[in-house]
């Protein structure tokens, strides 16, 4: 696919001076992977030289966006009147300051009910990554032969686990990436999984620290017995907001319950005492509603460490039964052969029903790893358009979705299923 460069746009010379001086040398209307390499290829600047624009404190902190061209022309918004500096035909890519970025967040949502529908980079060298077609994922076997061991385990999850995560998260005035409560909720998932960890020396817990915002992701690992180097990813996220700013924002549906179901597939692993073949990760992801910021750093550094991901699971909203079926596989910017081998699991475990939906472009932090060459899949509580009317409002409270986690029970099962008979 041929991209090309809008060189109108002095504001890429302003805010990055590596990018800029790669930016200079192409002409309109070229291909424009040279540049991509060249920017990534320039050295940052000494701490000395950082021009006032990159600093990352404060409104004119920057970031850039890459967000499909058919949302851009339907969201009629003041924040991408300006020219993109990059786009294809398909992607543009915009430079933003971080308030007008969350204001972005709210616009789409408001809009299309997508949250957030678009990426969000530290650097426009990243950012232009996205005008480039995302690599395959490896070929690879999906064989259901695990049952001995799953059968018991599906018995072990409980409700009542999945309830008391969903009220701790719940209960913070929000999770917001940038916030104080947004910070102090992502500790207490680190230490309460480091808890969950205690005497397992093949299990370890830490916090991914972003260089732009103060959210950390938290990730659990268990090593894997034989194959520790392929690794099979399990990850929700832990961030919330309404509207822009520190509002109260409970989150319980978007996204407390992805974490509590992502939580309760660990500690019924855990109390079973199940030793993978290969690395299993647990992942707590930060600042999703802001441009998937945090599984997108993420997925780019295991991508990077050469990681052999066999197969990542992101849990966003399970507990609003809002559709006839039980769950709906995304089957847009996902995996079709992980979809369905999900869809056997379930025919396999349990008596659920399932279809399938798409979200679009960016919807959820599965996208950051289809991005990166990674087998990825969203199972979602209900066809898109059905989901839960009250995510990013005060009223997401686990008491507007009835006091129960039936619904987010049947997605604990099936990451079960998925981790065990993937990570053999
Ligand atoms: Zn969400």
């Amino acid at each position: 696919m041929r991209v090309y460069l809008n060189l109108l746009s002095a504001v890429i010379f302003l805010s990055s001076p590596g990018a800029a001086s790669a930016a200079a040398d192409a002409a309109p209307d070229t291909d424009v992977r040279p540049v991509i390499r060249k920017a990534k290829e320039a050295p940052m600047p000494a701490a000395g030289e950082v021009p006032m624009l990159m600093t990352r404190t404060g409104e004119d902190e920057k970031v850039w966006i890459s967000i499909e061209r058919p949302d851009v022309a339907a969201l009629e918004t003041d924040l991408l009147s300006r020219s993109p500096l990059a786009q294809n035909e398909r992607i543009s890519v915009y430079e933003l300051t971080v308030p007008e970025l969350d204001e972005l967040s709210v616009r789409m949502q408001d809009r299309f009910r997508r949250s957030p529908g678009f990426f969000a980079h530290d650097s426009l060298a990243s950012a232009l990554e996205d005008l480039e077609e995302p690599p395959a994922p490896p070929a690879r076997a999906f064989v259901i032969d695990q049952q001995e061991k799953v059968k018991p385990m599906l018995d072990m999850v409980k409700e009542e686990s999945i309830i008391s995560t969903i009220e701790t998260l719940a209960a913070y005035k929000n999770r917001n990436y940038r916030s104080a409560t947004g910070i102090s909720s992502s500790k207490w998932l680190a230490e309460h999984w480091t808890e969950m960890a205690a005497g397992r020396p093949d299990v370890s817990v830490t916090s991914f620290k972003h260089a732009s915002f103060p959210q950390e992701s938290v990730i659990l690992t268990v090593r894997g017995a034989s194959e520790p180097d392929k690794v099979v990813v399990l990850g929700g996220h832990i961030d919330s907001v309404a509207g822009s700013g520190d509002n109260p924002a409970p989150g319980a549906d978007d996204n407390a319950s992805g974490i509590a179901v992502v939580e309760e597939a660990a500690r019924v692993l855990l109390a079973s005492g199940y030793r993978p073949a290969q690395t299993i990760k647990f992942i707590g992801f930060a600042a999703e509603e802001a441009g998937l910021r945090g599984s997108g750093e993420i997925a780019a550094a295991f991508k990077k460490e050469g990681a052999a991901v066999q197969g990542m699971l992101n849990l966003d909203m399970t507990n609003y039964n809002g559709s006839a079926k039980d769950i709906y596989f995304i089957s847009d910017y996902t995996s079709a052969d992980q979809n369905a081998f999900l869809g056997k699991l379930i025919d396999t475990y349990t008596g659920y029903t399932w279809s399938t939906s798409k979200c679009g472009y960016g919807c959820s932090d599965h996208a950051s790893w289809t991005k990166n060459g990674f087998a990825a899949s969203l199972p979602f509580e209900a066809k898109f358009n059905e989901c839960s009317p009250d995510i990013h409002t005060a009223r997401d409270t686990l008491a507007q979705m009835g006091g129960r986690a039936a619904h987010a029970l049947k997605f604990a099962k099936l990451a079960v299923a998925y981790m065990v008979e993937t990570a053999k």
